[in-house]
């Protein structure tokens, strides 16, 4: 499949940090290692902010080849002494500030988690990895979650975002992510820190803050309260399972040429409108009620300053080089959810 790539090199993680991840996708991410590769440890550091919850983690809590610190990523005596302790040897980076109504409202967090945090873990593992240890890049690999959001907006006909795509941050939040992505481009050039990027599209599933899109919706139909829809509902996003997200990582990890970047996504462009229609649907259906009960509650509201319009993403180089495909389908991922949800509505 990526036989003849150029710098392609196999890669198998054995002691794992995994920062953030007791937040939505972190969480996931540190599920499908324990569940799915057995040689692999887990440590999971995370500062457990109003986004990181250990629930997130109940089923894997007590795995043995799972440790939880609660810490921050700023914290440099911190990280170097569980890269030590632990003698790590791969760092997944998800620990972020994510929501970007907040990063409008209180930028600060942001600056300091996103880029001072990443800078803190890529120069505590320079130290340790290359100067202490003197690993070869055959032995370590920081690989780093970054977002779609770093290219900026599309228009209507705009062809979706590749990995060539220039960076156009819009909002503070995708700045920062942008500003820690060379960060980690800068540490591989520089010093040939073995890292990879991904850049991934927007994700939906359990375990989702209560505060992002998909959760509100599902919240106020429970709750019969008013669905608040930007604008005018159109803006466009490329929707893909988390569990899908996780695997793609895992792949680029495996098998993904440093210091490359990678897009992720779902070839699922849906209109905001159309993904409240589509819950309104399904949560109808899983309780036997008619869709017009939630279809009356959706209600717009003043855009988000500089909300960009549309993402989409062009995810050929990671199916092309590494075999990567999403497997859950839009409509099935979304019952998925919704399922989950129901099963706590408590
Ligand atoms: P999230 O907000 O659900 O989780 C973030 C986690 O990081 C939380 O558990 C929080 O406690 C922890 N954290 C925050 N600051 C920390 C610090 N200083 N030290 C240690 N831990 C800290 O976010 P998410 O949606 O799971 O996103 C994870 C990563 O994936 C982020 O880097 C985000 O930019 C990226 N991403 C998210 C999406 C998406 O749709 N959610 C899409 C593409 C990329």
């Amino acid at each position: 499949m990526h036989q003849g790539i150029v710098g392609m090199s196999e890669f198998t993680p054995r002691i794992v940090l995994v920062t953030g991840g007791a937040g939505f996708i972190g969480s996931h991410f540190a599920r499908y290692v324990l569940q799915t590769h057995q040689e692999a440890n887990v440590v999971n550091l995370d500062a457990l902010t109003y986004a990181g919850t250990k629930e997130n983690l109940e089923d894997v809590m007590e795995c043995d080849r799972h440790k939880f610190v609660h810490g921050d990523i700023c914290d440099e005596g911190l990280v170097k002494s569980l890269l030590r302790e632990h003698a790590i040897d791969t760092v997944v980076h998800f620990a972020a500030e994510s929501h970007v109504d907040r990063s409008i409202l209180e930028p600060d967090a942001f600056v300091r988690t996103n880029v001072q945090g990443t800078f803190n873990l890529l120069e505590e593992t320079r130290r340790f990895w290359l100067e202490e240890k003197n690993w070869s890049k055959a032995q370590c690999r920081f690989h780093h979650v970054s977002t779609d959001e770093v290219y900026g907006a599309l228009g209507h006909d705009d062809l979706p975002f590749t990995e060539m795509s220039r960076y156009v941050p819009n909002s503070p939040y995708s700045a920062s992510k942008a500003a820690s992505d060379h960060l980690v481009r800068a540490y591989q050039h520089t010093y040939q820190l073995p890292t990879t990027i991904t850049h991934c599209s927007n994700n939906y599933g359990p375990y989702q803050h209560q505060e992002k899109f998909i959760p509100t919706v599902i919240s106020m139909c429970l709750n019969e309260r008013p669905i608040p829809v930007y604008g005018d509902g159109s803006n466009i996003r490329d929707w893909l399972y988390v569990e899908d997200h996780c695997v793609a990582i895992w792949k680029v990890i495996e098998s993904g040429r440093i210091g490359q970047t990678y897009n992720i996504g779902g070839s699922n462009q849906v209109s905001n409108l159309d993904v409240v229609k589509l819950l309104c649907r399904t949560l109808a259906d899983a309780l036997s009620e008619k869709q017009e009960k939630f279809l009356k509650l959706i209600s717009f509201v003043t855009d988000r300053p500089g909300h960009d319009w549309r993402y989409a993403i062009d995810s050929q180089k990671i199916r092309g080089e590494l075999g990567w495909q999403p497997t859950n389908k839009f409509e099935r991922g979304i019952r998925k959810t919704v399922d989950w949800y129901l099963a706590r509505r408590d």
